[in-house]
């Protein structure tokens, strides 16, 4: 038990009656006994959902549509696609997402002998693969009778003619019924790309991908669902009509849906939780923003399976300029993840989120994952292009109640969509570089690994105990002790590499 003098607990922290946010306070270190690799920082982002790593992307149009969504979910956190768009962009996107990676693949898509190149090519263009098992009538009811894959038809210029001249038709399959193992060992035996499974009759009922085996091996920390395809989530609002929404984004394996609205303790997300719940009890609901204790309370009896938290820290966001309403982050985190913890709903510390430090920041009060937009709006995964200002290479970043978002129909987390007057709630900026995501996100990860190594953390549950025991010791920095923080009395400096940033 760390001494009295060293530092405070975080209830004597935040009993305080100021509000506090990330950089107002500091960890204090604690022994290490094991090395920075041996700390598991998985959690439970939802009741049900456990990832390798805390880290979800923010539902916004300049963050998170299906690329940003795969790379999160294979770098082992999770993508919520946005829904400034038509209901068939946004199920477009989540269906990318679901069918990026796979076991095996229960509902491959099949063309017949009479079908032609270009229906491959919009294949390809629509998913991303181009490798087609044939049956005798196109459908998967048919006998399998052939395989067309992309370098069969790469270097064909007439994309009129008919896949028959074109297939292969001896094809290595394997019966229904084996094990994914087993179905791996002969994709690795015969060297093969696809391998379908087929029924006495000869009928395509699932396929396994080489591609897949290769994919698990690069990223052993993606998120997945039972059948190994990548987990995704997607946003909603609380109307009526997107009830029809989710029906859609349901038919292609949503695990998680945010419903979002900035104050979300209203009897209208009260009602949408229960729907949901009664509709489609398997899928996980995030329920929020909420940044007080009574609000929690509220949506988890209505059925939450995670809270989100956050009303006005986004850096894009003036809502508390213009309402006047919100919380700061800090006290938000802690006061709402006391409130989940009784009842076993994890929290997810949302905005406010511009440093590594600040992840650490945010779980050690409790929540159970970070969710970010302007720190991932810069990588390469994120929608949109960059540009340069003079040497500085930037990309766009919005909030969904800037003006230009609402402009694209986001103001359905903000308003009802006959209010006359909008009061904007966000701004239009530009954000660096920050590489890829690839490089990005395990940097981020690592972070986190010193950060609980530092504090004497093994895991994220190990830390939470130690926060509700007391054992965790926090100290207020004064205006000069976050000036001494950073770096200070120099002429100049070199900012020190960070993977990913150009
Ligand atoms: P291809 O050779 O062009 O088909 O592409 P790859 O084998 O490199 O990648 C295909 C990826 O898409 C794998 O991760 C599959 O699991 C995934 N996938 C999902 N659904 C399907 C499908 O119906 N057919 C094919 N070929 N791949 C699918
Ligand atoms: P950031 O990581 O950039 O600090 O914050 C991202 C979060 O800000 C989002 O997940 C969302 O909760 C919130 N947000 C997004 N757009 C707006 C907006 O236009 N106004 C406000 N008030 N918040 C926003």
């Amino acid at each position: 038990m760390t001494g009295s003098g060293d530092g405070i607990d975080a209830k004597s922290l935040f009993q305080a009656q100021s509000g506090l946010t990330y950089d107002d306070f500091i960890l204090l270190p604690d022994y290490i006994s094991f090395g920075v690799n041996d700390v598991d920082v998985s959690t439970n982002i939802t009741r049900e959902i456990r990832l390798n790593l805390p880290f979800v992307s923010s539902p916004m149009d300049t963050v998170t549509e299906s690329e940003m969504a795969i790379y999160m979910a294979l770098l082992g956190g999770i993508g919520i696609i946005h829904y400034n768009n038509s209901i068939e962009e946004q199920v477009r996107h989540v269906e990318r997402a679901k069918r990026f990676e796979n076991g095996f693949i229960t509902d491959p898509i099949v063309l017949g002998p009479d079908n032609l190149i270009s229906d491959v090519d919009k294949i390809k263009e629509e998913y991303g693969f181009s490798s087609i098992p044939i049956t005798e009538d196109g459908t998967r009811k048919g006998k399998l009778i052939g395989i067309v894959t992309g370098r069969d038809i790469d270097f064909e210029p007439n994309r009129k003619l008919p896949l028959r001249g074109f297939m292969t038709t001896e094809v290595v399959t394997a019966p229904k019924g084996i094990t994914l193992q087993a179905a791996n060992d002969i994709l690795r035996r015969t060297k093969k790309g696809k391998l379908p499974l087929v029924d006495k009759q000869g009928r395509v009922v699932s396929m396994v991908c080489r591609r897949d085996l290769i994919t698990n091996e690069i990223y052993p920390l993606a998120s997945k669902d039972k059948e190994k395809r990548l987990r995704v989530g997607a946003a909603l609002s609380t109307h009526e009509d997107d009830k029809n929404r989710l029906a859609e984004l349901m038919k292609v394996g949503l695990d998680v849906v945010v419903i979002d609205s900035s104050q979300g303790d209203s009897i209208y997300q009260a009602n949408m939780i229960k729907y949901i719940k009664s509709k489609y009890p398997e899928l996980q609901v995030i329920a929020g923003n909420v940044v007080v204790e009574r609000q929690c309370k509220r949506l988890i009896a209505a059925g939450a399976d995670a809270l989100r938290v956050g009303m006005g820290p986004g850096s894009i966001c003036i809502t508390q300029e213009t309402v006047a309403v919100g919380r700061p982050q800090a006290s938000a985190v802690y006061h709402c993840a006391r409130v989940g913890r009784e009842s076993g709903v994890p929290v997810i510390a949302d905005g406010g989120i511009s440093s590594a430090g600040h992840i650490a920041k945010a779980l050690a009060l409790g929540a159970s994952g970070v969710m970010m937009g302007s720190l991932l709006a810069g990588t390469a995964e994120s929608p949109g292009e960059y540009f340069y200002e003079g040497e500085r290479r930037l990309k766009r970043y919005r909030g969904m109640a800037s003006a230009e978002a609402m402009l694209a129909g986001g103001a359905k987390r903000y308003f009802s969509e006959k209010d006359k007057i909008k009061v904007v709630q966000g701004v239009e900026g530009f954000v660096p570089d920050r590489g890829s995501l690839r490089t990005f996100l395990p940097y981020l990860a690592q972070c986190l690994r010193h950060s609980l190594q530092e504090v004497g953390c093994r895991t994220l549950a190990e830390m939470h105990t130690a926060l509700s025991d007391s054992k965790l010791r926090f100290e207020r920095r004064s205006p000069s002790a976050q000036r001494e923080g950073g770096v200070h009395s120099l002429h100049g400096y070199k900012q020190p590499p960070v993977p990913g940033i150009s």
